[in-house]
């Protein structure tokens, strides 16, 4: 068999940050009682008249803004019609053509620490479903009609991702981005950022993509990535065997940590799209693009140059640019310790390589910004030699250990005597700075001091050190 690539591409469903649905005035909370956020509008009674939520508009035009998409000044409501028991209106309210944004694009890192843009296909308005909840000891399925009318923006990228990593990567930087914007808050245990994966393999370098099958609804990083390695497996074990991938919508077991098929192309929905007469064309207004465009957060150019100005040179403020989240959390490293040259190479150097092997965001790690400026002032104040860290960090990084108590706790001196060995030494090694203390210089201890803590490796405490120099100083010891 010739050798087969994977091809990706996603169809994200995130919810929009409004307090009301997207066509009427009904709250969007989660974990209402069941139907006690509805109405005539989003249980689809005859003769309801939907009206555009603003908000949600804006929201996804902001989104397409901010990824590089083109806004559609005019763009249309759909129905999209299909039966469920869930969809009281026999139609998802949706956008075919035009829909709100179009094109658009997203950097990710590969698996090699290089650059790749995806590109986005379209971004569009819908509005979500209610559920089914199936009570299997009562035989009965009861419908929560809450969620249905909750407004969405579907993202929809061409299909340029390459496996796992990449797809997991762009989830994250995209999730990250667009609860940055305000445009959703993202919690995705709650369904508010999910989904669908299409995958195909094809002959390394073909340009016909292979059938695809799509998995549904993943609500969660791990099962995506989880889900896209099963699926590869399964699709090269097909063709090895000379069998065909057939099309298909699939749900993914994150129990089993396997795919198993919903249904065939063959039963595909047949969704009849037809523009929706009940709704006058989505617009968006110069002004309001204008408004939209000044709030979008500061442009990486501009970000560049702030931290050029903290003294980073530009290839390593492309860095923190790149990765998703970096900038944020060197400021917030920044807020513990304020030397952004030394915060940044421990970052390049121990933190960042770390995210990229777990395929991370910094957040999600436990080594918060505050321990990394603990380590890189360690680092700085001569504490913490390099090659120490380089056998450290994976233990602090895992853990999310705070090297500052570490040290201390590891293997503090608590022997006088050791502690006074080290402070001989130092007073030895340095007498003019011995001689200008005794001569009434106080301030040279805290230099003093630094070179016991660096001489113990930290393993001193500073209090305890500082008093016992200035006893063996004044000859009181
Ligand atoms: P549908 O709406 O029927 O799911 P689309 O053509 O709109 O189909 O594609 C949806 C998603 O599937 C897009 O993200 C697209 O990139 C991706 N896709 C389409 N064809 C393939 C394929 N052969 N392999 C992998 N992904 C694909
Ligand atoms: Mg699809
Ligand atoms: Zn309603």
């Amino acid at each position: 068999m010739e050798p087969m690539e994977p091809v990706i591409g996603l169809e994200i469903h995130a919810q929009l940050n409004t307090r009301t649905k997207l066509f009427c005035s009904c709250a969007t909370d989660f974990g209402a009682q069941p139907n006690t956020n509805i109405c005539e509008i989003c249980t689809g009674q005859p003769g309801a008249l939907p009206r555009m939520n603003k908000r949600a508009l804006e929201l996804a035009a902001k989104a397409g803004l901010a990824l590089g998409s083109h806004v559609n000044q005019v763009s249309l409501f759909s129905r999209k019609n299909y039966f469920y028991p869930d969809l009281p209106n026999g139609f998802q309210t949706s956008q075919l053509d035009p829909p709100i944004c179009q094109g658009g694009e997203l950097a990710i890192t590969t698996a090699s620490g290089a650059q790749k843009i995806v590109h986005l296909n379209r971004i569009h308005l819908e509005d979500d479903a209610g559920k089914c909840i199936h009570d299997e000891k009562r035989g009965i399925s009861l419908i929560d009609l809450n969620r249905a009318g909750t407004p969405l923006i579907e993202i929809v990228t061409e299909p340029e991702l390459s496996g796992s990593f990449e797809a997991v990567g762009f989830l994250k930087k995209l999730h990250s981005l667009l609860v940055r914007l305000g445009v959703t808050k993202g919690r995705m245990e709650e369904g508010e950022f999910r989904c669908d994966v299409n995958i195909s393999l094809k002959p390394v370098g073909s340009a016909v993509l292979g059938v695809r099958g799509e998995i549904k609804n993943l609500n969660s990083f791990k099962f995506v990535g989880q889900a896209i390695d099963y699926e590869i497996q399964r699709q090269t074990a097909l063709y090895e065997r000379g069998q065909k991938v057939l099309q298909e919508t699939l749900h993914f077991d994150s129990a089993k940590g396997q795919t198993r098929s919903l249904r065939s192309k063959e039963e595909a929905h047949d969704y009849r799209y037809f523009p929706q007469p009940d709704l006058p064309p989505v617009q968006v207004s110069d002004e309001l693009l204008e408004r939209l465009k000044g709030e979008l957060p500061d442009p990486p150019e501009k970000i560049l140059d702030r931290l050029v100005s903290l003294g980073l040179r530009p290839e390593n403020g492309r860095l923190l640019l790149e990765r998703t989240d970096a900038v944020e959390y060197f400021d917030r490293a920044l807020g513990f310790y304020n030397e952004p040259v030394k915060v940044f190479s421990v970052m390049e150097e121990f933190f960042l390589p770390a995210c990229h092997k777990e395929n991370i965001g910094p957040f999600e790690s436990l080594f918060g910004p505050e321990k990394l400026a603990s380590l890189a002032k360690l680092m700085a104040d001569g504490i913490l030699g390099r090659r120490k860290v380089q056998e450290l960090f994976s233990d602090f990084f895992t853990k999310g250990l705070d090297p500052q108590k570490e040290l201390a706790g590891h293997a503090q001196i608590k022997d006088d005597g050791e502690l006074m060995g080290i402070i001989k030494e130092v007073v030895s090694s340095h007498p003019k700075e011995s001689e200008k203390y005794k001569k009434g210089e106080k301030k040279i201890l805290s230099f003093l001091v630094g070179l016991v803590m660096k001489q113990s490796q930290g393993r001193a405490e500073p209090k305890k050190a500082s008093e016992l120099l200035k006893d063996y100083l004044t000859g009181k010891a």
